[in-house]
């Protein structure tokens, strides 16, 4: 409550002194794009082992509505072409993008983009497209989760320890288990879930969007984009593979939407310079990273995209809800400053 007051107040500061508006004045120069990844339910997104990357559909709407207000939305293929050619508009260029690719996406946030007239841009995991089982990340952490309500403890490595005591957050075990070869990984999934049985429940939001709803979403005038094959962390890769998750990825996509995919994504915001020079060579006319900020030189650093990654709980008001004035405070860099924030990297999916 107390942080809410705080930020609430600074909020009326940078408002009554004219500081928001002036830097909001600045943005007209720029490309702001922000990061979502989950819309849930309440209950959903608190039950979810890393809410941080969930907002609500409440706070989706009441971020849709003050976006429409101040910024020019589109997909971010049109956003960047209009930004590299400082085409005038009569607002701010923004961008709402989504990682993952999750159903919820197409169940809860379509809807309410669709109620304020807005296109996005949605990166998709292009070989879980359709895929009924979760994610692997979503399997191994939701198990360490059900593991640890039982009292069982996970080490950090994923090992499954025999007596009750300390364990490794699901997080901790995901982020971890990130880094292995896929077989290794695949071997501990299946031993994390084979432990909980039939504990592991997971909804239909949680499974990656089917191709119907990729191409009716993208048939709505929504982007699909490109945020890899398998979401591996790309600089960990040999040649061929980073070739197959960069370049593979487009044309999965490709042939199952039959329309061009112009966008990239990296897993994680890993990249380095070969997926760099790979993403120019595939085709993809930019891509975006999880490194925060505004983008400011026109056309500068196409695959180096800044945004802003959004975090339900910094934007809300002394009440709980989304406050508009705290969208404002992030978007303009103003929050980060205000608050002292760590801006390099945001939390990563
Ligand atoms: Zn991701």
């Amino acid at each position: 409550m107390m942080k809410e007051l705080v930020r609430s107040a600074v909020a009326a500061g940078c408002r009554a002194s004219g500081l928001l508006a002036r830097r909001e004045a600045q943005l007209r120069s720029g490309l702001t794009i922000l990061c979502y990844h989950r819309v849930l339910p309440a209950v959903e997104k608190a039950a979810y082992f890393i809410p941080d990357l969930v907002v609500t559909p409440e706070a989706f709407e009441a971020h849709c509505a003050v976006l429409a207000r101040r910024f020019h939305l589109l997909p971010l293929r049109e956003a960047f072409d209009a930004w590299s050619r400082r085409t005038k508009t009569d607002k701010p260029i923004a961008v709402i993008t989504f990682d993952d690719g999750y159903r919820d996406n197409a169940l809860l946030a379509v809807p309410v983009l669709a109620k304020h007239g807005l296109r996005a841009t949605f990166f998709v995991v292009a070989d879980l497209a359709g895929i009924e089982a979760p994610p692997w990340y979503d399997q191994a952490g939701r198990a360490v989760q059900v593991l640890r309500s039982q009292g069982r403890g996970v080490a950090p490595d994923g090992t499954i320890l025999d007596a009750p005591g300390p364990s490794a957050s699901p997080r901790e075990v995901v982020a971890a288990a990130k880094k292995r070869a896929p077989r290794d990984r695949a071997a501990l999934t299946a031993r994390l879930v084979a432990a909980v049985g039939d504990a592991l429940a997971f909804s239909e939001n949680d499974r990656i969007m089917t191709w119907d709803q990729l191409r009716t979403v993208h048939r709505q005038g929504h982007e699909i984009g490109s945020h890899s094959a398998s979401h591996e962390i790309l600089p960990l890769l040999d040649d061929e593979a980073l070739r197959a998750e960069v370049c593979g990825s487009k044309r999965t996509l490709e042939e199952g939407l039959d329309a061009a995919v112009d966008t990239f994504c990296y897993p994680n915001g890993d990249y380095d310079a070969r997926t760099l020079r790979l993403a120019g060579e595939a085709g993809y006319q930019c891509a975006v990273t999880t490194h925060r900020g505004s983008n400011k030189e026109h056309g500068a650093a196409p695959y180096e995209l800044k945004r802003w990654f959004i975090h339900e709980g910094r934007l809300a008001g002394p009440g709980g809800a989304a406050s508009p004035s705290q969208l404002r405070l992030e978007l303009t860099g103003l929050a980060d400053k205000a608050f002292a924030r760590e801006t390099s990297r945001a939390v990563t999916s």
